[in-house]
């Protein structure tokens, strides 16, 4: 449930309805907006009800959250979200985030020529996987720690930050220590000790869709991360399977909309791995932008035929620079900037 606290609530009255969600048992989850503010009580239903907070003084209302997610519902936040980086980037402003770089690290010489160009062509965050989800055993894996280092030293000198994927929680130590935002890939987004784990590490996180789940169970993924009090968290609609089989996965572009209405969490779209070919990108990609997304993810590589992971839908640095061009009047004509 939340508790909406009047306008004209003290500090006092609003710590006094905290302390007593917290002597009830529960964790209370402050939401101050530019209205109101609002304590969200988590826990299990019925048991939190018993207790009416009505009639505390500075109390305007009590309502039940319906929504199976709580903390990432509108109703426990109206205004939508947004968080800062470590270099001032907000995730989640005006400015839509670009994220841009290989799918692998595969050494440094290539991660740094494909930073300097994609910072050259506005990109804010440097994309590489040094722990790689493969579908083969016998594919390449990634280069695990090195390409962590390879990551912090080319993102420090091009001047970008730092996003890739951690696939376990006993990689959220160290992933943590090199990088500026986690990822958590489509295969991980149910491996909910690795969703608590984030969530404790508070780092900001980009919690890709689940190749095949519903919007629901994604957004109940992201309240396993917020739920352990980080809400530095960015959707990723990165492409769901369905019956066609001309593209890689189909972009779920209806996913903006939908996330929209239903959560104040800032979403991001994937149109590399949502189509899986690079001459798809760049229409699915300005669409996500009119659509309204707050960020892009795109696959660019130096050599995408000799790529180790992901050739076929990566973006030349060059067409990269012509796309981002396009990007920048779609986004002016939606009042964003990019
Ligand atoms: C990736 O970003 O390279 C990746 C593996 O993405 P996904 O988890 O969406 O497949
Ligand atoms: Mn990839």
């Amino acid at each position: 449930m939340i508790i909406v606290m009047k306008k004209s609530a003290t500090p006092v009255q609003l710590e006094h309805v905290v302390q007593k969600v917290k002597d009830l048992g529960f964790t209370p989850n402050i939401s101050r907006g530019v209205e109101k503010t609002v304590i969200g009580v988590i826990g299990e239903e019925g048991k939190v009800r018993v207790e009416s907070l009505e009639t505390f003084p500075g109390v305007e209302s009590v309502v039940p959250i319906e929504k199976p997610y709580k903390l990432v519902s509108r109703e426990f936040k109206d205004e939508s979200s947004s968080f800062k980086m470590n270099d001032g980037t907000i995730v989640g402003g005006k400015k839509v985030v670009v994220m841009a770089g290989p799918c692998s690290v595969e050494n440094r010489d290539m991660l740094y020529l494909i930073a300097k160009e994609v910072k050259k062509s506005g990109a804010t965050f440097l994309r590489g996987g040094a722990f790689k989800p493969r579908t083969s055993p016998y594919a390449f894996q990634g280069l695990g720690e090195e390409g962590l280092k390879y990551l912090r030293e080319v993102a420090d000198e091009v001047g970008l930050q730092v996003v890739t994927e951690v696939m376990d929680t006993r990689q959220v130590e160290i992933v943590a220590k090199y990088a500026d935002m986690l990822q958590i890939g489509a295969r991980n987004m149910q491996n909910f000790d690795l969703l608590r784990e984030v969530g404790i590490s508070k780092k900001p996180t980009l919690l890709k869709r689940g190749l095949s789940s519903t919007v629901k169970e994604w957004l109940l993924s992201a309240e396993y991360i917020l739920s352990k009090g980080n809400f530095n968290v960015m959707l990723a609609e990165r492409g769901i399977r369905t019956f066609e089989t001309a593209t890689r996965n189909t972009l779920d572009l209806n996913a903006i909309p939908v996330v929209k209405s239903e959560t104040h969490l800032p979403i991001l779209v994937d149109p590399s791995h949502g189509t899986g070919r690079w001459d798809y990108v760049g229409p699915l990609a300005k669409a996500a932008l009119a659509g309204g997304a707050d960020g892009i993810m795109i696959e660019v590589h130096n050599n995408p035929v000799d790529a180790f992971s992901d050739g076929a839908q990566s973006l030349l640095p060059e067409k990269f620079a012509l796309l981002m061009a396009e990007l920048k009047k779609v986004a002016g004509a939606v009042g964003r900037e990019i």
